[in-house]
């Protein structure tokens, strides 16, 4: 008997999009060999520096190859403690407010799977980090998309969150600063939504793993505002900031039952984050510092480079104040976001985002990320202008 196969999958698993990220890579790798700059992948181009490797190495010599405690090694949360309460301002446990995760992905399936119901309702600002409303369909929670503009760089407003409330509202996801927007805000913003999140009674999820790479102004983590810690959940991890994307190691942080629930989860799926990559980390936190300065200098070089060139090619493109990514606007050459990607990897070989893979709101412009080498980048935009300009002609 012939069957199917397709009947088995989960209704919800089959109703998830496409990645739009996946369907134009794709396409880029069917190109391979032709010389293609990639301003899409979302991922550092430095190797994660040579002390955290041989740590990592250190720690398979000395036999590290067992299960941790499904929270994460103790000294990783002690190191963990110290360095978001030097640099975020906020004080957690390391014996019972922190939770060790593959990556601040886990994390975020976590927070979702332990704290939506079928039904609960998620705000979260669009454009946005893909990863959030499948996420969300993943646990039959509902969505409620809310539009930032190029107009505020991106920046989320208290006014917008209003306009878009709804009742049921539970959960709060925040990412500043923001993938792919690069936006983020500034502490009275931050002040408002905080306001917002209390008045409304909001869990806040607050994803700042671009949080290291401010360029203008300090980062504030919600955590540190008044009356937040309490009702938030700060998510980071080791990927962006110290060029770690292939060890998978992120954290969760808040309050001991939230964290509780999020590692009743954890116990069951993934148990723990891989010993030598924790090992990793806890040298990246004890002694990575200037390296991440010496990271950051670079993307602040290239920031300022990709945003003057863009401009100069005829794409309106702010300022991105954190992040590692560029997000121009491209209706000006009256294409689509997509027509404009595929075009540019057809006829000029650089690969970027078509915005709308990081929702509705994101339509109209693309993603680039300057993670990318100097010089990669003024060949990029060389080639950047010269596709706009054949189109304008
Ligand atoms: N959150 C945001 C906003 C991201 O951009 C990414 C990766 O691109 C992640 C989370 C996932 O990070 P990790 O590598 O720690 O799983």
């Amino acid at each position: 008997m012939s069957t199917d196969p397709k009947k088995w999958v989960a209704g919800h698993v089959a109703s998830l999009p496409k990645s739009g990220i996946r369907d134009f890579f794709e396409l880029v790798a069917k190109m391979k060999g032709q010389d293609v700059i990639s301003l899409g992948v979302g991922e550092p181009d430095f190797v994660t520096p040579w002390h955290v490797r041989e740590a990592a190495i250190y720690a398979l010599e000395r036999g590290k190859t067992y299960y941790t405690s499904n929270l994460g090694l103790i000294e990783l949360r002690r190191a963990i403690a110290s360095y978001v309460a030097e640099h975020f301002a906020v004080d957690y446990r390391p014996e019972d407010q922190i939770l060790v995760s593959v990556g601040v992905s886990e994390a975020l399936d976590l927070a979702f799977r332990a704290f939506c119901n079928p039904g609960d309702k998620v705000m979260f600002h669009q454009p946005c980090y893909v990863s959030y409303h499948p996420s969300i369909t993943l646990v039959h929670g509902q969505s409620i998309a809310v539009p930032t503009f190029a107009k505020d760089n991106f920046a989320l407003t208290a006014g917008a969150l209003r306009a878009a409330w709804q009742p049921g509202a539970k959960i709060l996801m925040l990412n500043l600063p923001c993938n792919p927007t690069g936006g983020t805000c500034t502490r009275e913003q931050l002040e408002a939504i905080a306001a917002f999140a209390r008045e409304k009674d909001l869990l806040v999820l607050s994803d700042e793993i671009y949080s290291e790479l401010t360029f203008e102004g300090t980062h504030t983590s919600i955590a540190s505002l008044p009356g937040m810690a309490e009702r938030t959940i700060f998510l980071h991890g080791f990927s962006k900031a110290f060029a770690m994307t292939g060890w998978r190691i992120g954290y969760a942080c808040g309050p001991a039952p939230l964290i509780d629930a999020m590692m009743k989860v954890h116990q069951y799926t993934m148990m723990c984050a891989s010993i030598i990559a924790q090992e990793g980390a806890i040298e990246a936190l004890q002694r990575g510092w200037d390296n991440v300065c010496r990271m950051r200098e670079q993307y602040h070089r290239r920031r300022d480079l990709i945003v003057r060139r863009l401009n100069a090619a005829g794409l309106a493109c702010h300022s991105p104040r954190g992040s590692f990514y560029a997000f121009p606007d491209v209706a000006v050459t009256g294409l689509t976001e997509k027509e404009f990607a595929v075009g540019l990897l057809e006829q000029e070989k650089v690969a970027v985002v078509p915005g709308a893979a990081f929702g509705a709101n994101g339509a109209g412009h693309v993603r680039a990320c300057f993670a990318t080498a100097y010089d990669q980048i003024i060949e990029a935009c060389d080639r950047i202008e010269r596709f706009v300009q054949k189109i304008r002609k």
